[in-house]
């Protein structure tokens, strides 16, 4: 008797996809992720729900999986995408020859794809450079990788499903011989949040039928474990924040490759990018200015307004990507973007043990409904795939937002971006009776929203905020972190409240670091007035006598006075 059937390690897309496709077939599955849902790659991605043209010269055969998944998942995620549409532009000097194959392929791969003259792209984008000759109009969006996470793990919970976050993989269990994986030994760790099995700092042997690995960019470190190689190729990629929307649809560079090539127009901002760098380990590597700048140098010639707009943060993601033994391709934009299932039976004489690896985002639940197969052959499960089908928590039926629109009075972008971003829970989470002021105004977020995501994630605010997107907007929570961290009171205690408010001043000021110029250094610079100085934010409390409820409820207290060390500085 095994404690699980399948144990999924990672809590990626194709992880949590995985979860959710082997759940609904009546399987019982165990999903295992060292941080938060969305840790890796996830979570640092572009936000593009491919229609496929990026590929339709370079690689067809990724480029018609595309088109079939954006397809399926403006379907069964409606409340995760927005068809905003894309273009390929050309510039005066790019190549003809070039335009016409990357046409031809859109077409060849069923991409939906019309050619618009100069005046018809700058009708649509009027920031387009004066430089344009014309374009290709494809179905690209934008897709939110944190809802869509978050939904396809709720939907594995709905079935069965038990998903362990901040519990990391510290060895696979091999029987005897060492020919069959028999399951995985992992370390809980106090990840904020609402943990439920594992203790922090306890190891726990779970043993399993089946075991994938659904790590990523970390694949290799987890079949190093088992005694199998898996070639990964991990390749960081830049991605720069915008403090507005600067086009509405996606804007790509209509060239064979290249850098800084793309921008996707994201909730209320405009994410640029990429650069494609291969680097040896997936945690560490260095975050350089120049890749931000050259971000913004190279798209200002499509959208010349870049050069003068703010920059609000800059991230870094790492692909995942793998090519089979021996390929040998030297540079990584030729590394190819498919995905592979890798059955260390077949292949090393390791049973009970699969990797998948590549891929894209987009493709996330084809890849999911390919190792499921793969697993329910092995285990003799004939359930077959219900996923393109099932909409996923939340997206029902999108068409019901009109009627929410009413029913709340809900004409203003608050009470529409709320509706949008929770779909048909939206009448679950607003009806509460209660006021409801909002407490993120850059994004439009409402306390209702955020307290119902703390109800999911408990003193996670970053888990709040990837649920919400409060803090993500143009203040990068200047003015709400504290009010997201007020929400976790009574319920959690102070120590609680001001640990998890840390924790995400922590975790935005990582990426507002690389945008410290023009007005957004004004705003660092008045984030860090109101929180290091107004709020004492920048250093350990003083002292653990403060009586702080004491400020709440105004008695008087006494603050100590700072201790000096002892070269009579203050100590921070
Ligand atoms: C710069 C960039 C831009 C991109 N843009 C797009 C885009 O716009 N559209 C698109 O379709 N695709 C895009 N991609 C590709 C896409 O983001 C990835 O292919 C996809 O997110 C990979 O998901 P995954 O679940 O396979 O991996 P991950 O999301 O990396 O998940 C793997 C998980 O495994 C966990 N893990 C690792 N080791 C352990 C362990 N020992 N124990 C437990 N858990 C562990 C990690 O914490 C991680 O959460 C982009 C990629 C990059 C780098």
């Amino acid at each position: 008797m095994t404690d699980a059937e399948v144990l999924v390690v990672g809590g990626g897309s194709t992880g949590c996809g995985i979860a959710r496709d082997l759940a609904m077939r009546g399987v019982d599955v165990t999903l295992v992720e060292k941080g938060n849902l969305t840790n890796g790659t996830t979570g640092r991605m572009h936000g593009l729900l491919h229609s496929g043209a990026r590929y339709a010269v370079s690689d067809q055969p990724s480029a018609s999986e595309c088109i079939e998944e954006n397809r399926v998942l403006r379907d069964i995620a409606s409340h995760c995408v927005e068809m905003t549409g894309g273009q390929f532009v050309q510039l005066e000097g790019d190549d003809d020859e070039y335009f016409e194959e990357k046409l031809k392929g859109c077409r060849e791969c069923g991409i939906p794809a019309d050619v618009l003259t100069a005046e018809e792209a700058r009708e649509e984008e009027p920031y387009l450079s004066k430089d344009v000759k014309r374009s290709i109009r494809v179905p690209d969006g934008a897709i939110d990788p944190f809802r869509l996470c978050v939904a396809n793990a709720a939907s594995a919970q709905e079935h069965g499903a038990r998903i362990e976050t901040h519990t990391e993989v510290t060895d696979v269990l091999l029987d005897e011989s060492d020919d069959e994986v028999r399951g995985l030994e992992v370390r809980h760790d106090s990840g904020p949040g609402k943990h439920e099995h594992g203790r922090a700092g306890e190891t726990e042997k779970i043993t399993a039928e089946y075991v994938v690995n659904a790590t990523g960019a970390w694949a290799g470190q987890i079949g190093e474990m088992a005694g199998v190689d898996v070639e990964v190729r991990p390749s960081k990629g830049v991605m720069v924040v915008m403090n507005c929307r600067q086009v509405d649809t996606v804007i790509n560079h209509c060239r064979p490759k290249g850098d800084a090539d793309i921008v996707v127009p994201h909730e209320t901002t405009a994410i640029l990018g990429t650069t494609d760098e291969e680097v040896s380990d997936p945690e560490d590597y260095p975050e350089e200015q120049w890749e931000v700048d050259m971000m913004i140098d190279q798209l200002s010639k499509l959208v010349p307004i870049l050069q003068e707009a703010r920059t609000v943060r800059s991230f870094w993601g790492v692909r995942p990507l793998y090519e089979p033994p021996g390929t040998g391709t030297t540079d990584p934009t030729d590394i190819t973007r498919d995905y592979f299932l890798l059955d260390h039976e077949e292949r090393d004489g390791l049973s009970s043990f699969t990797s998948i690896v590549g891929g894209k985002f987009t493709t996330y639940r084809m890849m999911a409904e390919e190792i499921s197969d793969h697993v329910c052959e092995q285990l003799g499960v004939s359930a077959e795939c219900q996923t393109a089908d099932e909409p996923l928590p939340g997206s029902e039926d999108f068409s019901v937002l009109r009627d929410y629109m009413d029913e709340f009075g809900l004409r203003s972008p608050v009470g529409r971006r709320s509706v949008q971003r929770l779909g048909s829970r939206a009448d679950d989470v607003l009806k509460t009776g209660e006021p409801n002021p909002v407490l993120c105004d850059c994004e439009a977020v409402t306390r209702a929203e955020v307290r119902d995501a703390i109800d999911q994630s408990g003193t996670d605010l970053n888990a709040v905020r990837i649920r919400t997107r409060a803090s993500m907007g143009n203040c990068q929570g200047g003015f709400c972190c504290h009010r997201m961290a007020n929400e976790l009171f009574p319920e959690y205690d102070e120590s609680q409240a001001y640990d998890a408010l840390d924790e995400l001043f922590e975790e935005r000021w990582k990426g507002e670091r690389h945008a410290l110029w023009g007005e957004q250094l004004s705003q660092a610079a008045l984030n860090y007035a109101l929180h290091a100085t107004t709020m004492n934010r920048d250093r350990p409390l003083k002292g653990e006598d403060t009586d702080f409820a004491a400020f709440d409820s105004g008695v008087e207290t006494e603050i100590p006075e700072p201790v000096a060390d002892e070269r009579g500085e203050r100590g921070d």
